[in-house]
């Protein structure tokens, strides 16, 4: 591990469900190891402003069943400027931090990728998000516990939808990307997904009410991706009314509930593993780089792959939904 006595540990971005049993495998792995751990606050406005502190074993007691992150996340600007980052940098070194673990989505490795660039400094990333976007890896921590809390929530809309015969747009997280609508469809049993790795091939909507979807049912359940450029499910919604106003469209939106909630069992393990893994992949030198699981199995994936992922189609996916809700 070279010269590494000090590692510096930050959650940046959306906060994810398992982001706390992922300091803490960090931070315990390392101290197991005989390195030094700083827990930086914030996110990134930690480096930049100087918010850190040692911790100890017992800074990351008790955490493992919690969600959020104790360490706070946040979206810094400063970051994203030469200026700002030097200005990490300094912090850092006056620090004493040697390597850094950065647990978050495609923005956050995107700034430990220009970060590590620019002062040859290690940094080892985690995917924590509960969005699944990121490339390389078949899942991201969090994201199995956000799926769980959309797939309880669409069960609770459900007894309302039948009551009333009436069709729900229930806008789920994704960050421009389908996994949480479609597999949150095919686990509630949703009638269909709208997700955006579809939109340019084809006019979902006016799809779904040419298969005359709710014909042979007394309610449907749609999962909407958000979707800035459509919209969402507030702008269906607005076409549904404009275009087949014969269906009785109502709209809910999950919003910041998906990302709250103590996490599954799923997530704190993958949450343990990879948070274990970062600091055995400093000891080895890997440097740059992103843990992942892929098959079961952990992986190493360059930051430059990890944040260029482009989503594919789930065409198998997509066609159960269609199948499971004739
Ligand atoms: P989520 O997927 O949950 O939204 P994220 O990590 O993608 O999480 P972002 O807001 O995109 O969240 O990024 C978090 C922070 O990472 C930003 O506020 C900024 O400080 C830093 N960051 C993002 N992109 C860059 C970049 N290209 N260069 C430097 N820093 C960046």
């Amino acid at each position: 591990m070279g010269q590494i006595k000090r590692i510096g540990v930050l959650t940046s971005g959306g906060d994810a469900p398992g982001m706390n049993a992922a300091v803490r495998a960090v931070t315990r792995t390392a101290i197991y190891h005989g390195y030094e751990v700083i827990g930086i606050k914030r996110g990134y406005y930690g480096l930049v402003f100087n918010e850190m502190e040692r911790f100890t074993t017992k800074s990351v007691s008790n955490i493992i069943q919690q969600g959020g992150t104790i360490l706070k996340t946040a979206r810094c600007k400063e970051f994203t400027t030469a200026e700002g980052r030097e200005k990490a940098y300094e912090n850092m070194k006056s620090a004493g931090i040697d390597a850094l673990v950065v647990i978050g989505g495609d923005g956050s490795l995107s700034g430990a990728r220009t970060f590590a660039e620019e002062f040859d400094v290690p940094i080892v990333g985690l995917p924590g998000t509960i969005d699944n976007d990121l490339g390389g890896t078949d899942r991201t921590i969090g994201y199995d516990t956000a799926l769980n809390t959309i797939v309880e929530a669409v069960d609770k809309i459900r007894d309302t939808a039948t009551s009333h015969e009436r069709l729900f747009l229930v806008e789920v997280m994704g960050h421009m990307a389908g996994y949480l609508a479609l597999n949150g469809a095919i686990a509630s049993g949703a009638e269909a997904a709208i997700i955006p790795e579809k939109e340019t091939e084809i006019d979902q909507l006016a799809d779904l009410v040419s298969r005359g979807f709710r014909k042979s049912k007394n309610s449907a359940i749609v999962l909407v991706a958000e979707n800035p450029e459509t919209g969402g499910a507030m702008g269906l919604a607005k076409r549904i009314k404009e275009e087949f106003p014969e269906y009785d469209a109502r709209v809910t939106i999950l919003g910041h509930l998906q990302r709250g909630g103590s996490p599954t069992a799923a997530d704190r393990i993958l949450a343990s593993k990879m948070g274990a893994q970062a600091i055995i992949a400093l000891m080895e030198g890997q440097r740059n780089v992103m843990i992942g699981t892929k098959n079961g199995e952990l992986v190493y994936i360059p930051f430059s792959k990890a944040t260029t992922h482009k989503q594919k189609l789930d065409i198998q996916g997509m066609e159960l939904v269609k199948m499971l809700s004739i």
